[in-house]
Order: C-alpha cells, then sequence, then structure tokens
C-alpha cells in the first residue's frame, strides 16, 4: 500500500496529508441542503436600507447608467444594484479620535483594533448567488470590491484590506443575502504577510515572481482547472481543502486596482464558472473566499493577487486544531479533474 503524500504550500511552511488511500471522490461531499433559518425581515434587501447604518456606497441605476453614491445620515438611497454598509458589529472600528489613527498599536502584544468593517450586498435579489448571478451583476459587485479597496487603501493606518465572501451558515453565513465583507486592519495579517516574505525572498533570488512561476507550472500540471486568456484556475499543490482552488490573473499585479474594463469582465466570467462548477459538482457547499492581495508599493514586483477559494466539506478536529497539519481526503489532482468536467465554459 503505497504511504498517504505529505504536501508544503508553494510559500507558506504548511504541510498537509494527501490521504490517497481512503481518497473520496467529489460528489461523496453532496448532502442534502439545510434549510437556513430566514430572518423575518432582511435588512438586506430593498425596502429595509434604513435598518442599516448610511451606505459608504451605492450604485444606482439612472437612465441607464450607474451613478455612485452615499448615503447621508437621514437619507437611505432605494433602487440600488449593490451597495456597501458598515457592520453593525463591527471586529475593527474607524478612529474616533484622528490621535488615534496613528497610535494603535500600544505595546508589542497590545493594540486597539482599529479599522473598518463592512458588508457589500451583492444584490437587490435576496437569494442571488455569484454562481448563477448575470456577469453585468458580477461586475458591479468587483467594481464594489475595487472601489473599497481604492478609498480604504489610501486612509493612512490601514495596511491590509481583507475581501472576502461566505457562503452558507456552515462557513459563517448569518444572513442568506447575498453578500461580502470587507475587513480593514491596521497590520498585514500573518497569512500574507508570510506569503509576501516568501515571494519576496524568491525575487531576490531568482529576479521573477513566484506566483508567475507558478502559474507557468500548474497550467501544464494535472491541478489546472481552467485557463481562459486572461485567468487561470487551478487546485494548488498542497490543498488543505478538498476541492480547494485558487483563481489567479495572468497578468502580474499586487492587486485589483489596475485591473481594466476587459479583464474585470473575464475576472467575473471566471469567477461564476468556478463557483458554479462547485454548485454543481457538490450540491451548492457551504464555502468561503478570501482575495490575497498587497497596498504595498514596494511590493508590486513580487507581489501577484490571487482569490483562494476554500469549500467547506470537512471538520477541522483535534489534529488539525492542536498541529496546525492538515489532512485532506480529496487529491487536488482529483478535484481539479472533476471540477474541470463541471466547469461549463
Ligand atoms: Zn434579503
Ligand atoms: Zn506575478
Ligand atoms: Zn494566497
Amino acid at each position: 500500500m503505497p504511504y498517504n503524500e505529505l504536501r508544503k504550500d508553494y510559500l507558506l511552511d504548511r504541510w498537509v496529508v494527501i490521504a490517497t488511500e481512503r481518497s473520496r471522490r467529489p460528489t461523496d461531499f453532496a448532502k442534502q441542503k439545510k434549510e437556513q433559518a430566514q430572518a423575518s425581515v432582511c435588512p438586506m434587501c430593498p425596502g429595509n436600507e434604513h435598518m442599516t447604518p448610511p451606505a459608504v456606497l451605492a450604485y444606482l441605476k439612472q437612465n441607464g447608467a450607474i451613478k455612485k453614491a452615499k448615503d447621508e445620515n437621514g437619507f437611505r438611497h432605494k433602487n440600488w444594484l449593490i451597495r456597501c454598509v458598515p457592520n453593525l458589529f463591527p471586529a475593527f472600528a474607524p478612529p474616533k479620535d484622528p490621535a488615534d489613527q496613528t497610535n494603535i498599536m500600544k505595546s508589542e502584544s497590545f493594540g486597539c483594533a482599529i479599522g473598518h468593517h463592512e458588508v457589500l450586498v451583492e444584490s437587490p435579489n435576496h437569494d442571488d448567488d455569484p454562481a448563477d448571478a448575470e456577469v453585468p451583476q458580477l461586475l458591479h459587485v468587483i467594481n464594489g470590491y475595487i472601489d473599497r479597496l481604492r478609498e480604504l487603501s489610501a486612509k493612512p493606518y490601514v495596511k491590509y484590506v481583507s475581501i472576502f465572501r461566505n457562503h452558507g451558515a456552515e462557513a459563517g453565513a448569518s444572513l442568506s443575502h447575498a453578500h461580502s465583507q470587507i475587513i480593514v486592519t491596521p497590520f498585514v495579517p500573518t497569512i500574507v504577510d508570510k506569503e509576501l516574505a516568501a515571494s519576496k525572498t524568491f525575487w531576490n533570488q531568482h529576479e521573477k515572481c513566484v506566483f508567475c512561476d507558478i502559474i507557468e507550472k500548474e497550467s501544464k500540471s494535472p491541478r489546472l482547472v481552467h485557463d481562459n486568456s486572461r485567468f487561470v484556475v487551478f487546485a494548488p499543490y498542497a490543498s488543505v481543502h478538498p476541492m480547494e482552488f485558487w483563481i489567479l490573473p495572468k497578468k502580474h499585479a499586487a492587486n485589483i486596482l489596475s485591473l481594466n474594463q476587459n479583464e474585470k469582465k473575464a475576472f467575473a466570467e471566471t469567477l461564476k464558472a468556478s463557483l458554479k462548477g462547485l454548485k454543481d459538482l457538490v450540491n451548492d457547499p457551504p464555502y468561503n473566499y478570501g482575495f490575497h492581495l498587497s497596498i504595498n508599493r514596494n511590493a508590486e514586483n513580487y507581489y501577484h493577487w490571487h482569490l483562494e477559494v476554500y469549500p467547506r466539506l470537512s471538520i477541522w478536529a483535534g489534529f488539525e486544531k492542536s498541529t496546525g497539519i492538515y489532512i485532506n481526503t480529496v487529491t487536488p489532482e482529483t478535484a481539479a479533474a472533476e471540477l474541470k468536467k463541471a466547469l461549463s465554459l
């Protein structure tokens, strides 16, 4: 009997056991969908705008064009396509005093959770889902991410802007209305910081971006899910989650601010097709996705933004929690082959 495989992440010191023997098929994970408890009144649905704080950004339909607006104190815009509002219970809150902008870390091990925490409502339709959304609507969402990233990253106390999405109650979505979240932190989160450090080292050694190198290799590997002129989708070599996949732009860029119109559209199409493939294959599983990007000018050469999608198909128990070593029962090669078949592109 062959051994299970130990695989290390491209950049992180993170090990995963790929269980080749008790390997499971992606469809083994398909289960009856649990009905998500419906809130009696959804604060994200049109007509309930007064239930949220004023929008920091809303896209409004106006004579066939899109107008960008912000809500004022007592006033809420209606007829929006997307709207972004501060979270009512923010994990990171804006500085109340100008002095708080610079005095964030009080000691080596204590600081104030200063930043921002926003909810981006992706559609006026409660049940919308990026897997089924129209591409133009997804484009609004991507433009919304970019607009918020631009505004938030310009603030002096902002060191990172995390843009992520939780799909399904088991993935942490407390409300079922289609939405993403944006959390802004006064330091670079550890995982991204480690990726940055490792890609900087690679750049110093090879004068080459490590992610451009990974794209080249994975485009020819059995882990490739999809490849178009602008994006590549693959199951990472040391996938931690069953059916995990990453989307990388072929054009080198440290973040999404420089995407042009065609690239945004291609990203929307690639994202939709990948999530639709996952949805069809595993019966709409819960998942999280998150962008990894850099807003640090110095990282422009060596860092390369990407989106990581983590389906929530296994439960991390004692071993994973206590050691940081993960056991993945679907090989990335199997995941990629099945996703590839399920993709309708
Ligand atoms: Zn709703
Ligand atoms: Zn690159
Ligand atoms: Zn990453």
